[in-house]
């Protein structure tokens, strides 16, 4: 087992991740904080002074960023600090139209979830159709000279976060326009974005490029006039824009997807299982705020984080996103005894019984599978996955929103 790393000090915590994780990252010496400071103090800050007022209106205003409408909690939403149903709680009181747009988009991240937990690993490939790739090939799926496209790669490298217009844009022109693979595309957008999940982000990868729904989406000059005109008319390409036409690519052939009308999923308990003594709380990256349930259920066990270094090895994370898991696991470890480790969770966690809480992701199944875990806490699902169709969102929402 290795042993442990030391507690990073809260609030700089970005020589410590150099030093422990820097041979990690695909962005070494890179800003060492995004938008977002990690923890459950800044997550809960956010939730105390969301105001959703005419988020409706605003939700897809890229420039200026004062004019945005969106929230920026999905970091906090991704790691488990705060809950879907403590964001819905919180927009009771805004106005109506704001409130029921803000909630229909929260209900999107549960289906994204749902849909994760029904074709797990398989969405690496494309679910409903071949996905609509542009001819000719362009040289680079991103070209520097066009404004829009800089503008949006230097937020997403420099700050980790994007609205989602600007994501629907990068997967369109990626693949839609630019002919290039949608999972190459999909995999640097993870690697950067502080809110990356494979739920959300290959769902928003294939429903872009028509993997998902018969009609690609097209990015053309048109949206960015409207939701970003200062960069347009800025632009060394403006009187001759390449993308001043909608483009051209043919939705893909259909695939079989029978298997997501129906089927099994990776929904976890309802109610805690407890099969033994547990003497560690397992933290998850699925779940590290300090209402995480396993944590809350055995309050005076001591918890651990693995930084899992076969599957950071792989994925090349972001120096941003590990400061922001940094940060909340220092701040963690303020109120509680926390051990660190750099390594596999079967190896370190060989010789525990840890509770855990369950994370509908499969790369916690293979993990849990290999130690000998003492309790499960339940994921907190707005509804509960129950094998029905996850085609579409509109055919699955109409089921799980009248539970
Ligand atoms: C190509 C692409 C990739 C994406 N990758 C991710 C990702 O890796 N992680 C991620 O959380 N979201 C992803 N999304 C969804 C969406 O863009 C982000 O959730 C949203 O932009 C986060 O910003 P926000 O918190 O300000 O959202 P708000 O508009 O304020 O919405 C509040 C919350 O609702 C949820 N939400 C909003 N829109 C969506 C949506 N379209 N799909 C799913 N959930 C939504 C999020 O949890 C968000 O925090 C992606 C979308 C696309 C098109």
């Amino acid at each position: 087992m290795p042993n442990p790393l030391p507690i990073p000090d809260v609030p700089d915590v970005g020589p410590w991740v150099d030093e422990h994780l820097g041979h990690l990252v695909c962005d070494p010496g890179s800003a060492a904080r995004g938008r977002h400071r990690g923890g459950q103090l800044a997550a809960d800050a956010a939730l105390a002074s969301l105001d959703v007022t005419g988020y409706a209106r605003r939700r897809s205003t890229v420039h200026p960023p004062s004019a945005r409408g969106a929230t920026g909690l999905s970091p906090y939403v991704r790691h488990g600090l705060l809950t879907l149903a403590e964001v819905i709680r919180a927009v009771r009181d805004a106005p109506g139209d704001d409130r029921r747009k803000f909630v229909d988009e929260v209900w999107w991240q549960e289906y994204c979830r749902h849909l994760y937990a029904r074709v797990g690993t398989a969405g690496r490939a494309a679910l409903r159709r071949e996905p609509a790739v542009g001819t000719p090939r362009w040289d680079e799926p991103l070209p520097a000279e066009m404004a829009c496209l800089r503008h949006v790669r230097a937020e997403l490298e420099q700050t980790g976060w994007l609205v989602n217009q600007t994501r629907m844009w990068v997967a369109s022109q990626w693949t839609v326009r630019a002919g290039h693979d949608w999972a190459d595309g999909e995999a640097w957008m993870f690697r950067h974005l502080l809110d990356g999940s494979r739920a959300a982000n290959r769902y928003g990868w294939q429903w872009s490029v028509g993997a998902m729904t018969s009609k690609p989406y097209g990015f053309a000059r048109w949206q960015v006039e409207r939701r970003a005109r200062a960069w347009c008319s800025s632009c060394p390409l403006r009187d001759a824009c390449p993308i001043e036409q909608w483009p051209e690519a043919a939705s893909g052939a259909p695939l079989d997807d029978s298997w997501l009308r129906s089927g099994d999923d990776l929904a976890g308990p309802s109610t805690p299982e407890v099969r033994g003594e547990p003497d560690v709380v397992w933290l998850t990256a699925e779940s590290l705020g300090t209402r995480d349930p396993a944590l809350v259920a055995w309050p005076d066990l001591p918890a651990v984080f693995v930084f899992d270094e076969p599957l950071l090895a792989r994925l090349r994370l972001s120096r941003k996103r590990l400061v922001f898991l940094t940060e909340t696991l220092a701040e963690l470890a303020e109120h509680r005894p926390l051990e660190l480790y750099l390594g596999s969770p079967a190896s370190v966690l060989r010789d525990r019984s840890p509770a855990v809480t369950f994370a509908p992701v499969p790369g916690f199944r293979t993990r849990a599978e290999r130690l000998d875990v003492a309790a499960v806490h339940p994921h907190p699902w707005l509804v509960r996955p129950a094998g029905r169709d996850v085609t579409s969102h509109s055919a699955w929402i109409r089921h799980a929103r009248r539970t």
